[in-house]
């Protein structure tokens, strides 16, 4: 086929692209190139692959809603059989013949007279579809951090996002920087092995214990045999994703002392975990619960009672060939340093690729100067035949596939019209996605980013006045995916 008979090309061959291909091939489009820089499959589950990497919100509830997978060995089933299941649903949909890997997307352009968009690729290929879907995930663009000397590092430097399988930390003296969510799952598995692990902490975060079991193989059978049983598990799963999320985020104008009684079970986990009054105190945050990603560990508080574990709360000046300077002049010799720095997102990943609709609008500039914005978590105004997957105001619920739920349900309904019209393109009218905004603008100041103390959060979930996360239910932003009104689009 040539890449001129595309209906559609999808950037990003993880969860959010496969559901997006799986939802485009129900609609009837075959014809589809699903594009990734990587390797393989699995996008966030195929590049991360540290020690201890694990889903942390139950794996009923993370996986597709019309997929359910019976083979989870925990409740919170372990990173790779995140990327097992990838493969399944990819052969299951027969979606590896439409992938094409190591294939770096530069840039779109929507060319009007063709009503098609040009895609451009690292090397100078272009190619064209009908429909463009950005699906590159929030958490795609590793952040080396800007410290003095950080590239003048002489021993092993891994991002946590570029781990090295035969990276052994036995006998090592580490530092590792960061305490986000990849830290917390991958410094009790390095303190477990190193002679000694300096971890660099520039804003704590808290963590709840988790709950986690082995899903015996019985229940396996029983779930493989009647998927309604593990359907019922799943609704309550749901459920109490949902409930965290629309209590201690969303609707924390109204339900701000959930947040409290979950700063006090984190900080009972800590004083349960911890004795050392001080190293207490330097692992309690200064903002609220629910400002940062939720965070739940067994074993990370209790590392820091480690002998060989040493918490550093002070200010890193530069980093030297063999080890870390902090502010206070003290020079700690490691030969290995550990980027747990996370991604950037906001300035890096909206958009990850260069995209310029209708009129020559590019989209990094008209949302920075127009403010972030997506009708519904996927469209633009003048972007016609393009949706865009993780977008601000799009990330509804605690899973990443609540959100591919109701985008496929906006895909379902959407590309249903522009077929019952006739149609070749779509596009949100600039009315509908203003209307829209200030829907989800209005209700942002009773999230707890913007009510709450949020300011030494350092969090990534918001930026100035906007967020990544939907600021509505997760049943309320299901109905809305389903029921929008047609009228806000324009069908040409
Ligand atoms: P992150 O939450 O952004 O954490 C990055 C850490 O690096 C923070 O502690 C940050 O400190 C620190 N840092 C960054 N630049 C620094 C600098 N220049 N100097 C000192 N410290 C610096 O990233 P992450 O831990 O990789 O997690 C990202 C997201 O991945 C999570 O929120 C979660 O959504 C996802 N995740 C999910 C799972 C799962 O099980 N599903 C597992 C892992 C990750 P500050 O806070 O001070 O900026």
């Amino acid at each position: 086929m040539s890449a001129d008979e595309l209906d559609a090309i999808v950037v990003g061959a993880g969860f959010g692209g496969m559901g997006a291909a799986i939802q485009l091939k129900r609609c009837g489009y075959e014809r589809i190139a699903i594009l990734d820089r990587e390797d393989d499959l699995g996008g966030t589950w195929y590049v991360n692959h540290y020690p201890g990497l694990a889903v942390d919100i139950p794996s009923t509830t993370y996986s597709y809603w019309f997929e359910p997978n019976p083979t989870w060995s925990r409740l919170h089933a372990p990173g790779a059989e995140l990327k097992t299941y990838a493969d399944r649903v990819a052969d299951k949909y027969d979606l590896r013949r439409l992938m094409r890997f190591n294939t770096t997307v530069d840039g779109a352009r929507w060319d009007e007279d063709a009503e098609r968009w040009r895609v451009t690729l690292a090397g100078g290929e272009t190619v064209s579809a009908r429909f463009l879907v950005t699906a590159t995930g929030y958490l795609s663009q590793p952040r080396i951090p800007d410290i003095d000397g950080v590239s003048g590092f002489a021993g092993t430097m891994i991002h946590t996002a570029r781990w090295n399988d035969d990276y052994r930390a036995q006998g090592k003296r580490i530092g590792i920087i960061g305490t986000g969510v990849t830290a917390v799952q991958l410094i009790p598995e390095l303190a477990a092995k190193a002679d000694e692990l300096t971890v660099y902490q520039r804003t704590a975060i808290w963590v709840v214990p988790k709950v986690d079991f082995p899903i015996p193989p019985v229940i396996r059978r029983i779930f493989a045999r009647f998927p309604a049983i593990q359907g019922l598990l799943r609704l309550l799963t749901d459920a109490l994703a949902e409930v965290g999320i629309s209590t201690a985020v969303v609707n924390y104008r109204w339900t701000r002392p959930v947040n409290s009684v979950a700063t006090w079970v984190s900080k009972l986990h800590l004083f349960a975990s911890v004795r050392d009054k001080r190293t207490r105190r330097m692992l309690t945050p200064e903002y609220e619960f629910g400002c940062k990603r939720t965070t739940f560990n067994n074993d990370y508080y209790r590392t820091f009672t480690q002998p060989n574990v040493r918490l550093e709360t002070e200010g890193i000046d530069r980093i030297e060939a063999d080890g870390i300077v902090t502010t206070d002049g003290r020079k700690t010799p490691i030969d290995t340093l550990v980027l747990a720095t996370g991604f950037d997102l906001w300035e890096a990943n909206f958009p990850a690729i260069e995209v310029v609709g209708r009129d020559g609008r590019n989209l990094g500039k008209w949302w920075r100067e127009n403010r972030f914005r997506t009708y519904d978590g996927v469209t633009v105004p003048s972007f016609p035949n393009f949706l865009n997957l993780a977008s601000p105001y799009a990330f509804t619920g605690a899973s990443y596939f609540t959100m591919m739920e109701c985008q496929m349900r906006h895909m379902d309904r959407l590309f249903g019209e522009l077929q019952r019209r006739g149609s070749a393109t779509f596009e949100v009218t600039e009315d509908a996605s203003a209307r829209h905004f200030e829907r989800m603008a209005k209700r942002l100041g009773n999230m707890v980013y913007f009510r709450g103390n949020c300011a030494a959060s350092r969090s990534y979930h918001f930026r100035g006045d906007a967020t990544i996360v939907r600021p509505s239910s997760r049943g309320r932003a299901l109905r809305e995916s389903t029921n929008f009104p047609l009228s806000d689009y324009a069908f040409r």
